[in-house]
Order: C-alpha cells, then sequence, then structure tokens
C-alpha cells in the first residue's frame, strides 16, 4: 500500500486515477485549487473520509506531512479554451508547479510522476507520432504556453532524473475524454456531447477535416498505472490509435445520442494541429498495454452521465 499525492485529482483524469488508486488500496492525498477541476468529482470521497483532500494552488509552495511514496502531477488546465483565459496560470503550473512537486517527491524520497502531453508534439510533421520525434511547437502562438510549460516541465523533470537521481515517470497523454469532463470545458468531445444533447448544432472548427484520436479515461488510467508500475522512464504515449476527422466524430455524436441537430462551421483556432495519432508501439511492447474501449462506447457511457448531469 502506497501514500499517493495527486495533484489536479478533481479533474477528468486525476478523479478517475484516485477512483483506482483507492480500488487497490492505496492511500490518496489530492492537492487541488479547483481552477478547471470539479468538487462534485471528490466529494464523495473527501465526505467518507477516504482521501485526504487540500485545496491549494501547487504553483506556490506546499509541503506534505508525512510518509509520500509516489507524488502524481496532474495538475494543470488542459482545454484549448483554457490556453485563451488562463495562459499566465497554464505556464506557472507547468513550471513552478512542477519545480514544486519535483522538490515534494526528492524531499520525501518519493516517485514522481508527470502528465505531460501529445502538444509537446505541436503541429506534427511526422505521423503517427512516437516518442522519438521532437515536434513543430510555435512558441509564441496561443497555444505556446501549454506545449512550452509541458516542454519545460519534462525538461526539467529529466534534469531532476539525471542530477538528482530522482526516480521519474513521464507519460504523453494524447486526447482523453470521459463522464468526468466538465460539461463547459470546452474540448470537442463535451461541446460536441453538450450541444447534441440540448439539441443545439455541433460546432466544427474550420472545414472539419482535422484529426484526433480519442482515448476512453479508463484506457488512459490503466496505461498510466501500468507505467508508473513499471521501470520504464518514459516519455511514453499512452492514447488510442484509432483515428478521427471531426467531421466523423460529429457524426458518431448524432449516431450515440440519437440527436437530429446540424453542423454549423465556425473559425479554425490559430496554430490548431493538422493531424494527431499516437504511435503506440512503446507502450505495446513494454507495459502490454493497449486501449479497450471504442469511441462509440466510450462516447455511450460518457453522454449517458452528461444526460444525468443536465437534467435531460
Ligand atoms: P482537467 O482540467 O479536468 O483537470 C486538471 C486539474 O488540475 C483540475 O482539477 C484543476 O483544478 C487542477 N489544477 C490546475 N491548475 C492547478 C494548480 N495550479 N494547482 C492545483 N490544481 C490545479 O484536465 P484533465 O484532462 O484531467 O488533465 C489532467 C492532466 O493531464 C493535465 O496535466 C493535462 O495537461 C494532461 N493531459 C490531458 C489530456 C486530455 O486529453 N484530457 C491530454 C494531454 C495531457
Ligand atoms: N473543435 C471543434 N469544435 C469544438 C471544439 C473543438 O471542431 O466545439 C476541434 C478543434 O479545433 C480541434 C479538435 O476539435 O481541431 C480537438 O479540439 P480539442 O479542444 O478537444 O483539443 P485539442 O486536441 O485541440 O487540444
Amino acid at each position: 500500500m502506497a501514500r499517493v499525492v495527486v495533484t489536479g485529482g478533481a479533474g477528468l483524469i486525476g478523479a478517475t486515477l484516485i477512483g483506482r488508486l483507492l480500488d487497490r488500496g492505496d492511500e490518496v492525498v489530492c492537492v487541488d485549487n479547483l481552477i478547471t477541476g470539479s468538487w462534485d468529482n471528490v466529494a464523495g470521497w473527501v465526505g467518507a473520509g477516504d482521501i485526504e483532500f487540500v485545496r491549494h494552488d501547487v504553483s506556490k509552495p506546499f509541503e506534505v506531512e508525512g510518509r509520500v511514496d509516489v507524488v502524481m502531477h496532474l495538475a494543470s488546465p488542459a482545454s484549448p479554451k483554457d490556453f485563451a483565459e488562463l495562459p499566465i496560470q497554464i505556464m506557472k503550473v507547468g513550471g513552478l508547479g512542477s519545480h514544486n512537486t519535483l522538490g515534494l517527491a526528492r524531499a520525501k524520497g518519493a516517485r514522481f510522476f508527470l502528465a505531460s502531453t501529445s502538444e509537446v508534439y505541436g503541429d506534427p510533421l511526422v505521423h503517427p507520432q512516437p516518442e522519438t520525434y521532437w515536434g513543430n511547437v510555435n512558441p509564441v502562438g496561443p497555444r505556446g504556453v501549454y506545449d512550452e510549460a509541458k516542454r519545460f516541465a519534462e525538461a526539467l523533470t529529466m534534469a531532476y532524473h539525471r542530477h538528482h537521481g530522482l526516480d521519474v515517470r513521464v507519460v504523453r497523454i494524447f486526447n482523453t475524454y470521459g463522464p468526468a469532463m466538465r460539461l463547459e470545458d470546452g474540448r470537442v468531445v463535451s461541446n460536441f456531447l453538450v450541444q447534441a444533447l440540448q439539441g443545439r448544432p455541433l460546432t466544427i472548427y474550420g472545414d472539419g477535416t482535422q484529426t484526433r484520436s480519442f482515448c476512453y479515461v479508463d484506457d488512459e488510467v490503466e496505461g498510466i498505472l501500468r507505467l508508473l508500475g513499471s521501470d520504464y522512464v518514459g516519455p511514453m504515449n499512452i492514447g488510442n490509435p484509432n483515428e478521427f476527422t471531426m467531421l466523423e466524430l460529429a457524426e458518431v455524436v448524432r449516431e450515440v445520442t440519437a440527436a437530429d441537430v446540424d453542423i454549423v462551421f465556425e473559425p479554425l483556432p490559430v496554430d490548431d494541429p493538422t493531424q494527431r495519432r499516437p504511435d503506440i508501439t512503446m507502450a505495446r511492447e513494454v507495459l502490454g498495454w493497449e486501449p479497450k474501449v471504442e469511441l462509440r462506447e466510450g462516447l455511450g457511457r460518457t453522454a449517458e452521465v452528461f444526460a444525468r448531469r443536465l437534467g435531460i
């Protein structure tokens, strides 16, 4: 049984991860300032005394009393909507927040786990993206705040590993969705599902030919836990390699929600990647991991919970 500090534990991936850690008997300390997360995601555990919850901005120094075996740093706004609204907070949590959580892991002699992202590949010129690809990032564009913060976090994590001998793992997460997302998160899956469930047109940015590869959160968390438990430092891609255009995604959303809604086209955001798909050869070989939940099934499960949350 380990005592695990999870930053960003009130968010989509963090909350799903905490559920799995508790199932296997770990103790959890969740540190989150709720800037993009949801209290509802952790309220039950906090109320029942199943986890310790610390409301704190991890960009500011903090301490955790007692033994800590693992520090998992997931705190960061992650939706492109946030890149415009929270640019400084994003840079701070990727930079200062990573420094503070690495320092905590070092002080406690704990393993450190960094949630990085496929955005380190920017608008990729290599397709699908293997971990060896160095990326194509515009550092001064609107997405630069997120991409560069995560690239800095990866570099800092590897510096702690090489210089201080810290035990680290780095995952590169590709577009992950699931029931614990905020309804107003702004990412394409939550936007389309909420629009379809409310009978409103689906907003496609650009012409809808850009692609993403969507991973259901339970698959993502399984991959994260396997990487955490392995000897492999990373970085490692964890994502679903099934690739869809946004036009195709809109069709699947209409199918699973049985919604008779139109599509409207809106301007494509600046620097929006044209294609994204993980090469997961490494995860298959090292972890024996691959995703199991097909898009239709994952969207169906998410739509069901979203409908309840919307009171439909
Ligand atoms: P999310 O917004 O649902 O969760 C992020 C959590 O971090 C929220 O609970 C938020 O309140 C918390 N947080 C943000 N800044 C904080 C700060 N300064 N101090 C304390 N808490 C803070 O997003 P998510 O999709 O669950 O993403 C989790 C992690 O995975 C992030 O680091 C994100 O960059 C990474 N990631 C996610 C995806 C994805 O598709 N979901 C893809 C790549 C990487
Ligand atoms: N997108 C869209 N309609 C929306 C929201 C997003 O067409 O309502 C597009 C967006 O331009 C991008 C893709 O969907 O090409 C995925 O966007 P998301 O915000 O989910 O995440 P990203 O992968 O861009 O970080």
